[in-house]
């Protein structure tokens, strides 16, 4: 494959938008790894490497991961064999200095393809979050209304615990939203000024959302 085939697709929204329910469902379609920073560090916490509990000051807090730390650790991840044909970033970058950096990363590759914005308003946000769950095995995301478990607090895919995530609590939710405005919003006109910003209204049903991404990925040669 010739370096610039491949597709980096790049997932803005505000925190509980739906952006890891979105590259939950179409990454194996498209057969791209979703690399989520939030995940990753997760990762890193769970398993007690420097990295994690560094990161948890700061997610306990609603900010940002220090930028050195997290382009380091989103380099490392794209350099991985799986990303041979590309990635669905979410998460990164989260702001203007994380952009940039990215650039870099992709420049031998033609960029970043695409940046799907998913656009919800405020309340919407947070009463996804206040209700979402997650797989601590597999890291599947449920929602208590919108998209329930078969079986009470059990993940449908690999038989696991679901919890609430500590950062989904009302206090810190406010801070993430505050943060996103402040910090990770200005991405968005660094990728309308390149042409490859695209909407997405992520206010519709789950299967609606994943409809219009998927109209606007092909357009971009993304299927
Ligand atoms: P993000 O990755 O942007 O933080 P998530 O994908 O984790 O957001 O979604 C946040 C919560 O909202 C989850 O509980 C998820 O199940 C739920 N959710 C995601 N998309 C929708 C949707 N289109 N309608 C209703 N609930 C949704
Ligand atoms: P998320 O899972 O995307 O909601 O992220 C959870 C938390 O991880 C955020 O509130 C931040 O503390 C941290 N985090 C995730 N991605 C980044 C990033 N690109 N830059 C800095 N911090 C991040």
């Amino acid at each position: 494959m010739a370096a610039n085939d491949r597709k980096f697709i790049v997932f803005i929204g505000p925190p509980g938008s739906g952006k890891g329910t979105q590259a939950q469902i179409i990454r194996e379609r498209l057969g791209l790894p979703q690399v989520a920073t939030g995940d990753l560090f997760r990762y890193n916490l769970k398993n007690n490497t420097e990295l994690g509990l560094l990161a948890k000051q700061y997610m306990d807090a609603g900010e940002l991961v220090p930028n050195e730390v997290t382009i380091r650790m989103v380099e490392e991840r794209l350099s991985r064999e799986d990303c041979a044909k590309g990635a669905i970033l979410d998460g990164f970058p989260r702001n203007l200095k994380q952009a940039v950096a990215l650039d870099k990363m992709l420049a031998p590759y033609g960029g970043v393809t695409v940046a799907p914005l998913f656009e919800v308003d405020d309340d919407v946000v947070v009463e996804r979050i206040s209700g979402r769950r997650i797989c601590r095995q597999c890291g599947a995301v449920y929602h208590v209304k919108f998209n329930p478990p078969k079986r009470d607090s059990i993940c449908d895919v690999c038989g696991g615990e679901l919890y609430q995530r500590d950062d989904d609590r009302p206090e810190t939710v406010k801070t993430r939203l505050f943060v996103y405005y402040k910090q990770t919003a200005p991405i968005i006109g660094y990728y309308f000024c390149r042409g490859i910003l695209e909407d997405i209204n992520a206010m519709q049903p789950m299967e609606d959302v994943t409809r219009a991404l998927l109209d606007v990925l092909a357009k971009y040669g993304i299927r």
